[in-house]
């Protein structure tokens, strides 16, 4: 059975957190005199004299509008990554719980683990990108905490197979955490209307991908109200500033932009993969549900240098265990792509292939 309390730290169960200004006095007033501000104002001029709302208010009703999931149900991270960062401090134990993660896959989790002094077992996608699920059941014991499931996944761009998630969301009685960063650009539908089927669900989404705000730094959690509860009480009181606050707020009133540009990057991925399928050096085209596609090149190396030498960056995973000689490669806007396959003709006419 998954029991939530059972699964905390005990510090954390402990914890008495931090009790702000803004916690304790939650009303309108004219006169603020709690929390040593600056009572005269701020050189920009607006609102930054005072600390940000703690819990995001105003933000989190926006985005529960747009999601379908209640505002208790939802927290803000200074980017994904601290979400992450939170949910190891509050569930592992140093040096002795440990999470799995199915790698290849996004490389935060593993840092994370790795500094909060956390184990991590690493079970192997097959060779298809889809999880080992024996080698999964194997890898739990009692200190195991979380499972990372990243869908679609980084770096190889696919979805995992819904059955398998939810064989491990059923049978797990730790936490499972789908990380979503880029489920707008799926053909899969997000997890996060599940929340009420397991108490054991986090997903992680963040406006840093499809919302077009990676310099804002703003990640998001949902999950049910008692997991969201542990993330406020272990999160630093303001760790959503008021100009991301602000700014989100203002952004997310863009729906229909952001749609748009959605629906434009998965018509240039379409287009990108016919003409990287044209060729020779590109080997394979992995199937993709993100804004980016692993593609299988020969030489990657040479051809990860020849582009930085026309300064066209791309990601060289040629070195990443399944992902021997790919590139990643994000989908850029159609001048972009059609600079990087020039590049790319331009690699294979100079080396004769
Ligand atoms: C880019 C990315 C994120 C986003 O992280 P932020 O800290 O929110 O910018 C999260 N997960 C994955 C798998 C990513 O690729």
């Amino acid at each position: 059975m998954f029991n939530l309390q059972n699964l905390l730290r005990k510090n954390i169960k402990e914890l008495i957190p931090y009790s702000s200004a803004r916690d304790e006095f939650k009303g309108e007033a004219s006169v603020y005199l709690d929390a040593n501000e600056n009572s005269y104002g701020s050189p920009l001029n607006e609102s930054f004299n005072r600390y940000p709302d703690p819990l995001q208010f105003k933000v989190k009703k926006r985005l529960s509008e747009i999601k379908g999931v209640p505002p208790q149900n939802i927290f803000l991270g200074n980017g994904s990554d601290e979400a992450i960062d939170i949910l190891f401090r509050a569930f592992c134990n140093p040096g002795s719980d440990n999470v799995i993660t199915v790698p290849p896959t996004y490389g935060m989790y593993e840092v994370s683990a790795n500094i909060n002094d956390v184990e991590v077992r690493k079970i192997k996608l097959k060779t298809d990108f889809q999880p080992n699920m024996e080698g999964i059941a194997e890898a739990i014991d009692e200190h195991t905490k979380i499972i990372f499931i990243c869908s679609p996944n980084n770096p190889t761009g696919n979805s995992i197979n819904r059955d398998d998630i939810e064989t491990i969301l059923a049978n797990f009685n730790g936490l499972v955490v789908i990380d979503e960063a880029y489920i707008n650009y799926s053909r899969q539908k997000t997890f996060i209307q599940e929340l009420t089927e397991y108490s054991n669900l986090v997903v992680l989404q963040t406006l840093s991908k499809a919302w077009g705000l990676a310099g804002l730094r703003i990640g998001m959690a949902f999950a049910s109200e008692e997991i969201i509860e542990i993330f406020n009480k272990v999160k630093p009181p303001y760790n959503i500033n008021e100009a991301s606050q602000a700014l989100a707020l203002q952004a997310l009133q863009n729906v229909e932009q952001v749609n748009n540009w959605i629906k434009e990057t998965v018509a240039e991925r379409e287009k990108l993969k016919l003409e990287l399928n044209t060729l020779e050096s590109v080997l394979t085209i992995y199937p993709s549900d993100a804004n980016f596609i692993l593609v299988k090149t020969i030489q990657p190396k040479e051809i990860y240098q020849f582009m930085v030498n026309k300064g066209i960056i791309v990601r060289d995973r040629s070195k990443v265990e399944l992902c021997e000689g790919c590139l990643r490669i994000t989908i850029g806007t159609p001048h972009e792509n059609e600079l990087l396959i020039e590049a790319f003709k331009n690699f294979e006419e100079l080396n004769k292939i």
